[in-house]
C-alpha cells in the first residue's frame, strides 16, 4: 500500500505536514510524501493526516 498526494487536489494548506511531519513535507508550497516514506501507511498519524486533508488529496492505496 502506498501513500500519495494528488497534486490536482492539493492546495497547500499544510495540514498534513502539521499532523505527520515525519511523512509529509511541502514542495513548492504543496503537500508531498517524503522520499522513502511512501509505504508508512500503517502509521496512525498518516491516516489522521489523510482524513484531515481539507481537499481529500491524500490517498492510501487499498484503503476504503
Ligand atoms: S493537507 Fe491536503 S491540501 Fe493540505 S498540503 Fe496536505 S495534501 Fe495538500
Amino acid at each position: 500500500m502506498m501513500i500519495t498526494v494528488d497534486p490536482e487536489r492539493c492546495y497547500g494548506s499544510g495540514d498534513c505536514v502539521y499532523r505527520a511531519p515525519h511523512v509529509f513535507t511541502t514542495v513548492d508550497g504543496f503537500g508531498a510524501v517524503r522520499e522513502g516514506r511512501e509505504a508508512a501507511d500503517d502509521d496512525p498519524k498518516v491516516r489522521e493526516a489523510a482524513e484531515g486533508c481539507p481537499s481529500q488529496a491524500i490517498s492510501i492505496a487499498g484503503r476504503d
